[in-house]
């Protein structure tokens, strides 16, 4: 997900949320485009029920 006037550089990971200029990561975001929150051991449970684990430094769906 691209934040509105983020100008992109480069690609932009699954579930990575950017904004900005230029384009940063800023945290990660579900598919139901809620912030991701991820604890010491990688691991994320949104609200909605999806499961996520950091897989080097990538988001995965578990
Ligand atoms: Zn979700």
């Amino acid at each position: 997900m691209v934040g509105a006037g983020a100008v992109v550089s480069r690609d932009v990971l699954d579930y990575e949320l950017v904004y900005g200029n230029p384009a940063k990561c800023r945290g990660h975001i579900c598919r139901c485009a809620q912030k991701l929150d991820f604890d010491s051991s990688g691991l994320s449970l949104c609200s909605c029920g999806l499961r996520y684990h950091l897989e080097n430094g990538k988001v995965c769906p578990s």
